[in-house]
């Protein structure tokens, strides 16, 4: 056909909607193809979309201006459009911002090709500078390119190419297009036991069938998850075609690696934020070209650009790290299934303690629920028992009351670990002036700077802004003044190496852990016992196998329940039993100590009697009552300023617009929990409405005609989880 071929293009510029432009003679583009396109002046990034689909503009076909170039990748295929184009309907965000999230590495688009990358050649350098060491030291065993290794080592590139100069670097020649090891299906086969083995062949037959259904992989602790849907992974493997299993945070990909390379005898191919650019450029493309075959990665993983997905796997699918709270909010465990429902294969949500909204899904008959009831291998649930810290009260500035003393004393005694979980960062969440009371607190956020004291630092958690502890108060200028209030991990660990001299003791956080490769020395050191007490955050409470650790601590089981927010209870819940569930994996029994002030909760009364099934029938039931989540639709509106005023005046003005609608209920505008934060004053309204009422149409109709002024945000916040 000689006519010209006009395509509708998504362009990646936030402002504008889709462009259309002209396919040149000889270019091919179908919908899905990445192509560079002129604007004004400048060449952007688009992506062809399915004409039908979208509202574009009316310009006149003589004048519009001819795509420049199709890059050297594969079309998105139509599900991965459907799930873009269902994700931003559905979490209200531009097209682009969620296409952007697809289209992760820009050096992959670019094609494929050789990188020169370098690694150190084992030679003595003649002359040694610190800097010269320091490289030695850090870059052992890497393999980059000039700039990450400059980034790693911690030096200027020109240190590292003046080593090059003298031999102590060598450059090496990759293909950015190399495939991955294939894993082997049949490497090992466990025997499964007979739930499992059940549980298993439903998977398998929903992977063989190639068809769409979600599963929820409801076991407890210990009962084999992992090697349950293994067998659904080796059957997708089996028929030749690509896996993705999500995990809430990169620190327990280090634990997986592991275990999926004993089971499939090669590592899968990772996915996650410190990736560097040459990683993500080669996994992206065998992603595209099919050759990475199993990828495990953290939730942006979900928008990689698969050839032929055969099965998701969502494992610790409770968990809230899941959902993304800026850009564009979405939630990665619910994304999953919509890419299981348009790519037509199964999903598996693995948790000891799945989310309330996941039971009543499975409950309404939407996901086959597939139950482990018991440890594998004859392992016993550990027992569970509650300190009451209003009888048992530590003394002042201490936080282990004395059963926990005891039976820690006792695991050390016996050469087993112990495990305390605090979940809190740093050494003490509030530092003040003994002198005048003075409390140190963020400038950019209405939040208090948490003491570090391993790297010597107050710190923001929400912002980053941190600065070293001043020897003077910066109020009154008496010295040495400051005085750390409450408990945080690094002052429970110092509580405990003062408790029990000869233990050695692990603190784990976000901070320590900040790496897979940090995470992976961890696992080794805790394996290898060399280490009695872990001290650590949420990021210890899941994943973890430790066969030699029988007792868990946990040192304020009441924390979680202040905020008030609807998943209070649940996420506490989810937390402790999760923790729990680190004690006793082992050929040794394990040992739970719940330290409260609270003891008759009801959350902490069913953690004690192990009665699941109790509690959430009752959280259920309060969640019906209130129409809360699953039972009704919620949603927020975030307005926000540098400039109090104008946020206060914007959220007033987005409240004077609500709409009218029957079974919708509109709260607020009112100051936000977190009223700053970076810098930015913010409001909120919160929409509670039926489960019937189109939330997103309404919300729609409802912002799209007011002006904001440029310095206000307005973000919307479709199925909330965080409340501040
Ligand atoms: P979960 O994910 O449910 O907490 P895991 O998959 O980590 O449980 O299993 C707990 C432990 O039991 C692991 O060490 C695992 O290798 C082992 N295990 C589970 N099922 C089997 C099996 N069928 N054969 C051999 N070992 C198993
Ligand atoms: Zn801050």
């Amino acid at each position: 056909m000689g006519y010209m071929t006009r395509v509708r293009c998504i362009v990646f510029n936030a402002a504008l909607g889709a462009l259309d432009y002209r396919v040149p003679e000889g270019m091919d583009a179908p919908p899905g193809s990445v192509v560079v396109v002129p604007l004004g002046p400048r060449q952007i990034l688009g992506l062809v979309w399915d004409e039908g689909e979208l509202p574009g503009d009316q310009y006149p076909e003589h004048k519009l201006r001819a795509v420049l170039e199709a890059l050297p990748v594969p079309p998105l295929a139509a599900p991965l459009r459907r799930l873009i184009g269902w994700c931003a309907d559905y979490y209200l965000a531009p097209l682009a911002a969620v296409a952007r999230m697809a289209l992760s590495s820009s050096a992959a688009l670019k094609g494929g090709g050789t990188v020169t990358e370098y690694r150190l050649t084992g030679e003595e350098p003649a002359r040694m500078t610190p800097q010269r060491l320091q490289a030695l030291d850090l870059l052992h065993g890497e393999q980059a390119t000039m700039r990450e290794l400059a980034e790693i080592a911690g030096v200027s590139e020109g240190v590292l190419r003046g080593m090059l100069g003298q031999g102590l670097l060598e450059p090496v020649l990759v293909d950015s297009d190399r495939p991955y090891p294939a894993p082997d299906p049949r490497f090992t086969q466990p025997d499964l036991a007979g739930e499992q083995a059940e549980a298993a062949a439903e998977m398998v037959s929903a992977v063989e069938a190639r068809r769409f259904q979600p599963f929820l992989l409801d076991g407890v602790t210990g009962s084999g998850k992992t090697e349950t849907y293994f067998e659904a992974v080796a059957a997708a493997l089996e028929s030749g075609r690509q896996v993705l299993v999500l995990l809430p945070e990169i620190a327990l990909t280090a634990a997986f690696l592991g275990r999926f390379e004993a089971r499939f005898g090669t590592v899968p191919v990772t996915w996650h934020s410190s990736l560097k650019a040459s990683e993500r450029r080669r996994a992206w493309r065998q992603v595209a070209f099919g050759g990475a075959k199993v990828v495990v990665g953290a939730r942006s993983a979900l928008f990689l650009p698969f050839a032929d997905l055969g099965l998701i796997v969502v494992d610790e699918a409770h968990e809230i790290a899941f959902k993304q709270d800026d850009g564009v909010r979405y939630n990665a465990r619910d994304v999953a299934v919509m890419r299981g429902h348009f790519e037509g294969v199964p999903v598996v949500l693995a948790s000891a303690t799945p989310a309330l909204e996941s039971l009543q899904m499975a409950d309404a008959g939407r996901y086959r629920r597939l139950v482990l009831p018991s440890r594998f291998g004859g392992a016993q649930l550990p027992r569970i028992e509650v300190v009451n810290l209003t009888e048992m009260q530590p003394a002042r500035g201490r936080w282990l009351a004395q059963p926990l003393v005891e039976a820690l004393t006792d695991r050390l005694g016996k050469g087993e670990q112990s495990l305390l979980f605090l979940n809190r960062r740093g050494y003490a969440p509030l530092t003040l002036c003994r002198h005048c009371g003075f409390r140190f607190k963020c400038p950019n956020c209405s939040a208090w700077l948490v003491e570090h004291r391993l790297s010597q630092r107050l710190a923001c958690h929400h912002c980053g802004h941190e600065v070293p502890p001043p020897p003077v108060c910066p109020e009154c200028g008496e010295p040495d003044c400051l005085v750390a209030c409450g408990p945080g991990v690094e002052r429970i660990a110092d509580e405990v190496r003062e408790l029990l001299p000869g233990a050695r003791v692990a603190v784990v956080t976000s901070d320590t852990l900040a790496s897979p490769a940090a995470a992976a020395e961890f696992v080794a050191q805790a394996e290898g016992k060399a280490i009695d007490v872990i001290v650590g955050t949420q990021l210890v409470t899941k994943g973890f196998h430790f066969p030699e650790l029988t007792l868990v601590g946990v040192i304020d089981a009441d924390m979680g329940l202040d905020g008030g927010d609807l998943r209070a209870a649940e996420r506490t819940y989810q937390q402790i039993a999760q923790v729990a569930g680190r004690a006793g994996r082992g050929a040794k029994p394990g040992e739970v100590l719940i330290q409260t002030r609270h003891p008759k909760a009801a959350v902490i009364a069913a953690l004690a009697s192990g009665d699941r099934d109790a509690f959430y029938a009752a959280e259920t039931e309060a969640r019906r009552e209130a129409g809360a989540p699953p039972f009704g639709r919620w949603a927020a509106i975030i307005v926000s300023s540098e400039d109090e005023a104008e946020a206060r005046d914007a959220a007033r003005a987005i409240g004077g617009a609500r709409p009218d609608e029957p079974g919708v209920l509109i709260l607020g505008p009112a100051p936000a929990p977190l009223s700053l934060l970076r810098g930015r004053h913010r409001y909120r309204l919160l929409i509670a409405a039926r489960r019937s009422a189109e939330v997103q149409k309404i919300i729609r109709a409802w912002l799209a005609p007011l002006r904001m002024p440029p310095g206000v945000r307005v973000a919307v916040d479709i199925d909330p989880y965080s409340f501040v």
